[in-house]
């Protein structure tokens, strides 16, 4: 569904597991250049890992300041924009509260509200400055740019392209899919969103063109606990995990960096808050699924939207 390749000599495609997650990436170019594009997402997971102790974040962590290369810095400086912007709905400083509730090492628990407390007092991005290349750390803050990875990573996938002379291609990093150019019959990419209740299948599709299409859904990673589901993403105000409703949301943008951070941030604010700042910045557009089954779309959205046969979500339109 996401592409169609086959049958094009001209196709290059790399499978790989890279950012925690599976990536496919189908370009109309050569295999040196889709292996070029496999090597940077490598190398930016190596820079950008919290979990890694010798990446550059891990050791940001660790040590509360460090000298960034170009590409971190690049990002780190885009997040903390997008941090601001959401008005910490995106807080890259979330990381201690993702690690106290388990969803680093597996060991999902409940903490508790005075532990919850003391970890929201290190949470706040804007203890995070970033200076001529290096970047310092309030006390006790650890950062976390997995809201944001992969929709960089797509960014300088699409880079590459462009600089090696490919006009088309499908990658698919793990949830965060860039659809560059056409498919060789003319038409826009489809691509898929997943069905929340069964992540092997698709719900519908947008068609798209030179985008970034990127979703953030409470069944990516969860846990549950006395029939409650507690899902990865952090509300940053409660130190809670995100629990408004809300199943999933995919952002259409022309910047992979924005449609990540935004998929994460969306799925914070919940639909009034997503539709509020939506109106405020129309250079995107988002699909939202709640847990009623309406599926809420911004106009642009809907016009690029199919819904699969089997699905009766109830659509509702978001005018500008
Ligand atoms: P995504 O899958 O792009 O929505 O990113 C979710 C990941 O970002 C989580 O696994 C956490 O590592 C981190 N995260 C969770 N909540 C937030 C938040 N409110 N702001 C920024 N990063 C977050
Ligand atoms: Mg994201």
């Amino acid at each position: 569904m996401l592409f169609s390749g086959c049958g094009y000599s001209n196709v290059a495609s790399e499978s790989f597991e890279s950012m925690d997650t599976f990536m496919k990436i189908d370009i109309y170019g050569s295999a040196d250049t889709a292996a070029e594009i496999r090597a940077e997402i490598e190398n930016l997971d190596s820079l950008l890992s919290a979990q890694d102790d010798s990446s550059e974040i891990g050791r940001l962590n660790k040590i509360g300041s460090a000298e960034l290369s170009e590409d971190t810095a690049d990002l780190l400086s885009q997040a903390l924009e997008l941090c601001k912007d959401t008005d910490g709905a995106l807080d890259i400083s979330v990381y201690p509260l993702v690690e106290a509730w388990g969803f680093i090492d597996k060991n999902y628990r409940i903490p508790g509200e005075s532990e919850i407390d003391d970890l929201l007092k290190n949470t706040d991005y804007r203890k995070i400055t970033l200076s001529g290349g290096r970047a310092y750390l309030g006390s006790g803050m650890k950062l976390d740019l997995g809201a944001v990875a992969k929709g960089y990573a797509a960014d300088k996938a699409v880079e590459l392209m462009k600089q090696n002379n490919v006009r088309a291609g499908i990658l698919n990093l793990g949830g965060t899919v860039a659809a560059v150019g056409e498919k060789p019959n003319g038409e826009k990419w489809r691509v898929g969103i997943c069905d929340p209740e069964n992540t092997a299948a698709y719900f519908g599709s947008v068609s798209v063109s030179g985008k970034v299409v990127a979703t953030s859904g409470s069944y990516e990673r969860y846990f549950e606990q006395d029939g409650k589901r507690y899902c990865h993403i952090i509300d940053p105000k409660t130190g809670c995990p995100t629990d408004n409703g809300t199943v999933s949301v995919t952002v259409i943008s022309d910047s992979g960096t924005k449609s990540d951070a935004l998929s994460t941030a969306l799925f914070v604010m919940g639909i009034d808050g997503a539709k509020e700042y939506w109106r405020s910045h129309t250079d995107f557009e988002f699909i939202l699924l709640d847990e009623e089954n309406t599926l809420w779309l911004t106009e642009g959205a809907e016009a690029a939207f199919r819904m699969n046969k089997d699905y009766e979500y109830n659509m509702k339109v978001i005018k500008a």
